[in-house]
């Protein structure tokens, strides 16, 4: 009994031995195969695919510090070979995004996952506006893109793409510069007239342009001009697809943006009341011309809707403007304030929907747009050639240009050569004066400079003048004191230029054509002022737009995130509203944004270690 005791005994100590040893052994392969697994099942992979992975990579790696020595030992090779190699495993590391834990087996070291994680993390940009700035900044960013990214693309028109410019159904509205000019990509100047002289190009100018007969000289319809924009708009977005470029479209207006506390913004855009939110990591501003500045008599006109215009561009209401001026009789008389190239597209307008009174057009000088003729370009002189020789006093400018037109007549060249040579260096010289100097230009000179420069087509000229001659059209210099309104129209009392005394007339409709407002302060756009308010941009020290910073992002609570392109920028660069220059600008922004994107993913990367 004893025996069979110890006998017993001593199996159970051996099997509780055994079992002690079995228990260690299963802990011993637990604890092993947790050190192999454990990591890899957090970026979703088999020990095997995290062994393979970790292959290619080092490999990358060495590819990288070999092509890196090669570069600094010859650096005219490799040159975006490392930027691009780095690209592309800050994509590979962004897909390896952890995974939730799944049960542990050795078994699943050796099965492959079959497909590979997807990248979750693409950067965004918004854009904010789908006139011609925001379209070539779409444009720029999609072909300049070294990564797939989101494109959240805002605009309220109708159109994308052709902003208030060109989104005109008005024949008569005619482009201000020669076809040869107005190409709309960076580098491309004669863009527009190749489209014109191509298959597609020729189709739609028989349409929109019976009449006419392209030449480089020629001042289409700015319909036509619509149509060539509408046709890189669709390019874009054919690459853009291609490339893997999401752009997201929304017809809407962006109304706000705030910082996040990962140095985001959110940005909130309305459409028909509803309000949406988006995240981007970088925003362009092109919001284009702001409307114009309001009156003081403005909010206290009785019938201030329907027969004031505020913003011919945007008439609100049920009012007369445009559509139905015809039910106007002969006896009515329109009045405009201002007269410069927004008074005479309105001209243009009244007389094309069958306008048949008259119209006086008041303004301080009283100074119409001056008209493109053809010209010769005028050769390199002593700014052009070296701008920072160029006195930096506005009226000492004024008299050293007076001499250089007077020089240049002699030799038989316009004044018009003149001014023009100056526009690829008008930026250089305007950063060059003090703040004072600025301001006395845009107090005494900017009217000036704006007529001589921004020139009217000699077609639209022929009509101004005709009806000049016949009476329907009178421009008056002047003030205007006045305007009130009863319930038959509204009286406008003006002071005419050297009289001392005041007049009336008695007006149908008064159009407000003073042309677009800068002071963004001022302005009643809803996503400026809240962004101003926040302090994520300021506004310049002339109030004539966006201050920014030497990278062109707006200057702010946080720099390099807001990128203002357009007409926002008239403070700072003074020339920055028509196409040959936009078209260069929109260039440059892109390429800082995609810069800035690049610093971003390269910050990123440096973070990265703990994800292999
Ligand atoms: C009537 C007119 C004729 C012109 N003709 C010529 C010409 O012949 N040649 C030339 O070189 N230049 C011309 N110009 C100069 C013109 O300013 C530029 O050529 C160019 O069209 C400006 O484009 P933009 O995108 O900067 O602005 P815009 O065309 O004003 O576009 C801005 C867009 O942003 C949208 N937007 C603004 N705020 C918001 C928001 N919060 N949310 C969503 N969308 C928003 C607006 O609705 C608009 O569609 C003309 C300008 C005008 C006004």
């Amino acid at each position: 009994m004893t025996g069979r005791m110890q006998e017993t005994t001593e199996h159970l100590r051996q099997w509780l031995l055994q079992e002690k040893h079995r228990q260690r052994m299963r802990q011993w392969r637990k604890d092993l195969e947790k050190a192999f697994t454990e990591h890899p099942r957090q970026t979703g992979e088999s020990y095997l695919q995290h062994l393979w992975f970790t292959v290619k990579m080092s490999a990358r790696f060495l590819t990288i510090s070999l092509v890196l020595t090669t570069h600094g030992l010859f650096p005219f090779l490799f040159t975006r070979a490392t930027s691009n190699q780095l690209d592309r495993i800050y994509l590979v590391m962004k897909g390896r995004v952890p995974k939730p834990a799944i049960t542990s087996s050795l078994s699943r070291i050796f099965k492959l996952r079959k497909t590979p994680p997807e990248p979750t993390h693409r950067q965004r940009i918004g854009v904010i506006g789908g006139g011609f700035s925001g379209m070539l900044t779409v444009t720029h960013l999609v072909r300049s893109a070294q990564t797939p990214l989101i494109i959240e693309w805002f605009d309220e028109g109708k159109t994308l793409g052709t902003g208030i410019a060109y989104s005109t159904e008005d024949d008569c509205h005619l482009l201000n510069a020669r076809a040869d000019r107005m190409g709309a990509v960076a580098g491309k100047p004669e863009g527009f007239y190749f489209w014109l002289q191509s298959e597609e190009g020729k189709v739609h100018a028989a349409r929109l342009w019976p009449s006419g007969i392209p030449s480089p000289e020629s001042y289409a319809p700015r319909k036509l001009y619509s149509v060539y924009l509408q046709s890189i708009r669709d390019e874009t977005l054919q690459i853009a697809q291609a490339q893997g470029i999401e752009v997201r479209i929304h017809q809407a207006t962006a109304t706000d943006a705030m910082l996040t506390k990962d140095g985001q913004l959110a940005l909130t855009a309305e459409t028909k009341g509803t309000q949406e939110d988006f995240v981007v990591d970088v925003l362009v501003l092109a919001t284009g011309n702001l409307p114009p500045r309001q009156f003081a008599f403005q909010p206290g006109m009785i019938r201030g809707v329907t027969h004031y215009i505020a913003n011919i561009w945007n008439p609100q209401g049920d009012c007369l403007y445009p559509h139905q001026v015809n039910q106007l009789s002969a006896d009515a008389e329109i009045v405009i304030i201002g007269t410069g190239l927004t008074m005479v597209d309105s001209v243009l307008t009244l007389k094309k929907n069958g306008y048949k009174g008259t119209i006086t057009a008041i303004s301080r000088h009283g100074w119409l747009p001056a008209v493109h003729t053809q010209i010769a370009p005028y050769p390199q002189w002593e700014w052009t050639r070296n701008p920072a020789q160029a006195p930096a006093q506005i009226f000492i400018m004024l008299k050293q240009l007076r001499r250089e037109i007077k020089k240049a007549a002699a030799s038989g060249y316009d004044w018009r050569s003149v001014i023009d040579s100056l526009r690829p260096v008008t930026q250089t010289l305007w950063k060059r004066l003090s703040i004072t100097e600025k301001r006395k230009f845009i107090t005494r000179l900017f009217t000036l400079w704006s007529i001589h420069r921004h020139r009217m087509a000699p077609e639209i000229n022929t009509q101004i003048k005709s009806l000049q001659q016949n009476g329907t059209l009178r421009i008056v210099p002047g003030r205007i004191y006045y305007v009130g309104s009863d319930e038959e129209g509204l009286t406008v009392a003006y002071r005419k230029r050297g009289a001392n005394r005041l007049e009336t007339i008695r007006a149908a409709l008064v159009l407000n054509c003073t042309g677009p407002e800068h002071d963004i302060a001022a302005s009643s756009h809803r996503l400026l002022k809240n962004l101003r308010d926040r302090k994520l941009i300021s506004v310049d020290s002339l109030r004539m737009g966006i201050s920014t910073t030497e990278t062109g992002s707006a200057e702010g609570k946080t720099p390099d995130l807001i990128f203002p392109v357009g007409t926002l920028l008239v403070g700072e660069l003074l020339e920055c509203t028509a196409v040959p220059e936009l078209r260069e600008q929109t260039h440059a922004v892109a390429n800082a944004v995609t810069e800035r994107l690049r610093e971003m993913r390269e910050m990123d990367i440096e973070s990265l270690g703990a994800w292999i």
